[in-house]
């Protein structure tokens, strides 16, 4: 039998609830981890109960003041060294992120690499942490500076195990705080291990707890009375429902919910690079990122340019290596795929590739494969819902002004995407879309540090973006210092 997962509080593995071998089949306190490849449990996440809450919010809080006190310069000497430990342990990163999430190896990898990027932005803090002063009046100065909140909390989703946690985790400590991490309970394994590379890249005792568990876990940790702001990324009824809760309690929060990303193809596209283009973006982790094609809009027929689609998606393997598709989280996420494809069949839909002929293939496991399904019917639940698994909807449309104003019409807005050869064109699309994250001749535009990352509508329920400076303000407060220090003949309030 696996063992369960411990939770990482004062840089060393605990276990403060009962958590005995013999227990792990009771679901109030194990959740089993299974290989979406070959669907083995290969692990136990504990659901942590109030008393771990608090011993690892009680650690954050006994390590925060030492923690602050330092220089941002002296911080970031343990991030650079942390930075060279994942990569030097990539590949071991990657292999539990092969094993739990599903992934591709290479996907796998290149989830370490975006993530690392966030944390060499955490690097350039020292360069951007500073605060302004000015001379206000004759003898009066003005000075402000960034100051860390406290104890944050970051509750993350299955689809990065190291990527998304990455996004806040570096710049949430560099500028001072300490963060307590809930991993999904669906890939808790990555971050686990993550936290030895921290230890050893001499990060004190406490500056990162992490804590097991599910939506229970999460609550509590939000609802802490020693948390000053939370993070949170995954589905947007969630994200709502937190920062409201959060809001409420007068915490920070920043809640980035799902996506239904809309790409649109001009007649003058070129054929080839956008086919591939879009290929790439439905099925890369099988579908299941907030920034993946879901929706095709064909400015006109576009025969040559769906043939091309289809053939690129049917030449794809299901599998783990470069290039394949990999399996989908879990048992009801491949139900609930599946389900709206027999829905839009049952529809009069066309289904052009069908995924389903890759389900119980093996035997074993949770694979669907790349689906195309050419719509007829506006109110096909496919159209409109977040699948999060490699399923395109294409959809015909007369003219830009029609297809602008069906994804204006869709709630969310993470990303959108026009392919054109033409300049005006794509400005025109540009100013028009909806969503937070544009791409010209890119299905997957995600913006790179420095730049911050997040949508609008119901794909963000914050007032700022995630990475970026963005988080450099999210995870600081500004102290204004007012002083006057010269003699009284000196002194005017007025000029
Ligand atoms: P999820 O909402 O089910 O879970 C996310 C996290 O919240 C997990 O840690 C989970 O334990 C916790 N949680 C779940 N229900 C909760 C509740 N009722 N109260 C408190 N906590 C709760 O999301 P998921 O299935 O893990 O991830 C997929 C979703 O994340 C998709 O919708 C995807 O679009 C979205 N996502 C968005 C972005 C973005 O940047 N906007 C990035 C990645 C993923």
């Amino acid at each position: 039998m696996q063992k369960p997962l411990l939770n990482w509080v004062d840089n060393t593995y605990v276990a403060t609830t009962e958590w005995d071998l013999k227990l792990v089949s009771d679901t109030t306190k194990f959740i089993p981890v299974t290989s979406p490849a070959t669907g083995e449990i290969v692990s136990y996440a504990p659901l942590s109960k109030r008393e771990d809450v608090d011993l690892a919010v009680a650690s954050c809080k006994k390590a925060f003041e030492a923690w602050r006190s330092r220089t941002v310069k002296d911080r970031i000497q343990i991030m650079i060294r942390l930075h060279q430990l994942i990569v030097k342990n990539a590949d071991h990163i990657a292999d539990l992120i092969v094993l739990e999430h599903g992934k591709n190896r290479t996907e796998a990898l290149a989830e370490i690499a975006k993530g690392n990027e966030t944390l060499e932005f955490a690097l350039s803090l020292p360069q951007l942490m500073q605060g302004h002063i000015l001379d206000v009046s004759r003898g009066v100065a003005c000075r402000d500076s960034l100051n860390p909140l406290g104890i944050v909390c970051s509750i993350v989703p299955f689809n990065f195990p190291f990527m998304v946690p990455f996004w806040t985790l570096p710049i949430a400590i560099t500028t001072g705080n300490c963060l307590v991490l809930k991993p999904s309970e669906k890939v808790p394994m990555t971050m686990t291990y993550v936290m030895t590379l921290m230890k050893e890249a001499g990060l004190p005792d406490g500056v990162v707890n992490l804590v097991h568990g599910g939506p229970e876990t999460a609550r509590m940790l939000c609802e802490h009375a020693d948390v000053n702001a939370v993070t949170f990324v995954g589905t947007s009824a969630v994200a709502e429902l937190l920062m409201k809760q959060c809001r409420g309690l007068n915490k920070r929060v920043l809640a980035l919910g799902g996506a239904k990303n809309h790409l649109v193809a001009y007649p003058d596209c070129n054929i080839d690079m956008t086919a591939q283009d879009v290929v790439s973006s439905f099925t890369g982790c099988s579908g299941q990122r907030c920034m993946a094609a879901s929706v095709l809009l064909c400015i006109g027929e576009q025969p040559t340019l769906i043939e091309s689609i289809v053939a690129k998606a049917t030449s794809l393997t299901a599998g783990q290596s470069t290039g394949q598709v990999g399996p989908v989280i879990d048992e009801a996420s491949l139900k609930r795929i599946s389900s709206y494809i027999s829905q839009a069949e049952e529809n009069g839909e066309k289904i052009l590739l069908d995924g389903r002929k890759w389900m119980n293939k093996g035997g074993s496991g949770f694979w669907i494969g790349p689906t195309i399904i050419l719509h007829n019917n506006r109110s096909d639940p496919a159209l409109h819902d977040e699948i999060f698994g490699p399923v395109l909807s294409i959809l015909a449309c007369d003219s830009k002004e029609q297809a602008i104003e069906i994804e204006n019409a869709n709630p969310y807005g993470n990303a959108a995407c026009i392919y054109t050869r033409d300049g005006g064109v794509a400005e025109w699309f540009t100013k028009r879309f909806g969503a937070g994250m544009i791409g010209v001749n890119i299905g997957v535009p995600v913006p790179r540090e420095p730049f911050s990352f997040g949508g609008i509508n119901k794909s963000s329920f914050a007032d700022s973006d995630i990475t970026g400076v963005d988080a450099l303000n999210f995870f600081t407060y500004k102290k204004k210092v007012t002083t006057k220090w010269a003699p009284p003949e000196e002194i005017s309030w007025l000029t």
